[in-house]
């Protein structure tokens, strides 16, 4: 725990700075599924720090093709004409492994720039075909689709979007998991006006709620009979999470554009983008829809391709994508024996390795702050849990052992048993 006398000059997302800045966790270093701080001590990163670290910390594979390729060529645009061989090299890797026939891979810095990009690009997408009327974005309730803009206003948790106005007015969210009430809702707006319907497959930062049973079938099935676009935000699922590369194959859909970011380098450089099916880029690619006005500096940078690739090297080299299928059931089996303590009130999870462990109601009525105490006290015991809404969440790298998930056990029961 670092205490800074003077305060902080770093602003923190999504933290109260007026708490924050006095004290602060401070990571300093990390190796494998360990992170140590700057005393010292030892946690079990049970969060993959931001859901990212899907190979584990300080993998040296990655860490040289990055400075090597640093050596060769650090950075060049790949804007108009201009290209490198690694950026190339990746979108060839990637489109090969997307469940997406013909695909085309658009690079971005992280994921709020992939859905910005997806959701910029369904409109112009619909503009090109004539039909201009198709405005509106459809998401789920509580969905999180990143900070930008465009994103911003897609999103389903309220608290997000307030007070920055109303940056995407045509956004409109949908009951959850509820398919009826994505098909009133298209048939309320009238299909013709409705471009695209953004989802994650599991729901992460809204409080980690995996599909109820054939729900993404339905609604893409919906999106299908509307000629409605179909874009899965697999930026958390993405690259093993859920035991497969984009998420989406594991209920067998075929979206028109997949957003992806995080686990692709495993967090070790920036790097989102959008996977873009046949369907949408076909009139980009072959002549009729111009250019697409749109991109970032650093689309394509060599250096974050190449330590993407070293990452997709060893997802492949270790099967770490079968692993994470393997340990789903002993992991959510591990969180489920915590579901009788008295300060739980549910437990969620068993889609890939990724868990939550709702406090009980009457804790948190009893202490608004109830949630980060909680994520404090299994801290403090050893392993690092997320604080999500009413609940605690787990993801830990695709490392993982069976022991080292009974450690997040052990700790999260000791931790919430210091709660009452
Ligand atoms: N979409 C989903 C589903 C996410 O979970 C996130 C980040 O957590 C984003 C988009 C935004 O990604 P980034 O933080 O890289 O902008």
């Amino acid at each position: 725990m670092t205490t800074a006398p003077h305060g902080t000059a770093l602003w923190h997302p999504f933290a109260d700075m007026s708490e924050v800045k006095a004290e602060q966790f401070c990571v300093t270093r990390a190796e494998g599924v360990w992170i140590y701080d700057d005393r010292g001590r030892r946690y079990l990163d049970g969060t993959a720090s931001l859901w990212y670290a899907n190979a584990g910390h300080g993998r040296t594979e990655i860490i040289e093709a990055a400075a090597a390729q640093m050596r060769e060529l650090a950075a060049y645009s790949v804007f108009n004409d201009f290209t490198n061989p690694r950026a190339e090299e990746l979108a060839t890797r990637l489109a090969g492994l997307a469940p997406v026939d013909d695909a085309k891979i658009f690079l971005t810095t992280g994921g709020g720039e992939a859905i910005d990009t997806a959701a910029k690009l369904a409109r112009l997408y619909w503009a090109r075909r004539g039909h201009p009327e198709r405005t509106h974005i459809l998401s789920r309730g509580s969905a999180y689709h990143g900070t930008n803009g465009l994103g911003t206003g897609i999103g389903g948790i309220e608290a997000n979007r307030t007070g920055f106005g109303a940056l995407l007015p045509d956004a409109v969210r949908v009951a959850r998991d509820d398919a009826d009430a994505l098909r009133e809702t298209v048939e309320r707006l009238g299909a013709e006006r409705v471009a695209a319907f953004f989802a994650e497959p599991v729901l992460g930062a809204g409080g980690l709620h995996p599909p109820e049973p054939g729900y993404l079938e339905a609604v893409a099935k919906i999106c299908a009979e509307h000629d409605i676009l179909f874009v899965a935000d697999s930026v958390i699922c993405g690259f093993g999470r859920v035991g497969t590369w984009f998420g989406v194959e594991r209920w067998g859909l075929r979206p028109d554009m997949i957003t992806f970011a995080k686990g692709v380098t495993s967090g070790y450089l920036p790097l989102g983008g959008v996977v873009v099916g046949d369907r949408v880029a076909e009139p980009f690619w072959r002549g009729t829809g111009g250019a697409f006005r749109h991109g970032a500096t650093y689309s394509g940078h060599p250096t974050v391709a190449a330590a993407a690739l070293a990452n997709l090297d060893v997802l492949e080299r270790e099967s770490l994508l079968r692993r994470a299928d393997e340990l789903e059931g002993p992991l959510h089996e591990a969180l489920r024996s915590l579901a009788g303590h008295p300060a739980v009130g549910e437990v969620r999870g068993g889609t890939g390795l990724l868990g939550a462990v709702e406090l009980a109601p009457d804790l948190l009525a009893e202490d608004p702050g109830a949630v980060p105490r909680a994520q404090r006290a299994v801290r403090d015991r050893g392993v690092v849990v997320r604080p999500l809404g009413t609940a605690l969440a787990v993801s830990p790298p695709l490392t993982i052992t069976e022991s080292e998930i009974g450690l997040i056990t052990d700790a999260l029961r000791e931790g919430l048993d210091a709660m009452l």
